[in-house]
């Protein structure tokens, strides 16, 4: 963790959030600044959760060297513009050290966890979009995965569709954990 502290630049970090919102926080957004909780970072993604109209919303953004990219599960989120967002960036401004620090594991690391608060860790560390490009690297198609476990293309694409927008089908995580198992078995890593 110290290592990956040490790797992270928070003022190139912070201006590339600036440029996205450069504030000051809109009439719509203010209300959330600082009120999320879960706040945390894992490697170049900040997320939190925040108590919306709705609901609980979950609010990420990655902010990547080319882009930045922001999403929310609330109804007008799918674009990532709404104002949840800007508030997860405008409390990422104000108070970097209250996000938490989360390592990236590792993505061949699972069958060495050792119990089951590990592996939900893992899981929510990694993508299940992530899982699936690293299974094309290693020669498995999408479709040919989806049929191994016995679900539709279309549907292992929803679930992917529903977590790049930060919702949840119940079989993410199991899916995310068949996808794991087929890459340490058959996917040749590098
Ligand atoms: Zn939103």
């Amino acid at each position: 963790m110290a290592q990956l502290s040490d790797d992270f630049d928070l003022a190139a970090y912070q201006n590339r959030l600036r440029r996205q919102w450069p504030g000051p926080a809109g009439e719509k957004a203010r209300p959330y600044v600082d009120k999320f909780w879960d706040r945390l970072r894992r490697d170049l993604t900040i997320s939190g959760r925040v108590e919306g109209n709705h609901g609980v919303y979950t609010v990420s953004i990655i902010v990547g060297s080319e882009a930045v990219i922001s999403r929310c599960s609330c109804y007008i989120g799918k674009g990532g513009y709404c104002h949840h967002c800007a508030a997860l960036a405008y409390t990422f401004l104000a108070k970097p050290e209250s996000f938490t620090v989360v390592e990236k594991k590792s993505i061949t690391a699972v069958q060495t966890l050792s119990n089951l608060d590990e592996l939900s860790d893992h899981l929510a560390g990694i993508s299940l979009e992530e899982l699936i490009s690293q299974l094309k690297k290693a020669g498995i198609t999408q479709k040919a995965f989806a049929e191994s476990i016995g679900m539709s293309t279309q549907h292992l694409s929803a679930v992917k569709r529903a977590e790049q927008r930060n919702h949840t089908f119940h079989e993410l995580g199991a899916t995310k954990l068949a996808c794991l198992w087929v890459l340490e078995r058959f996917g040749k890593q590098e």
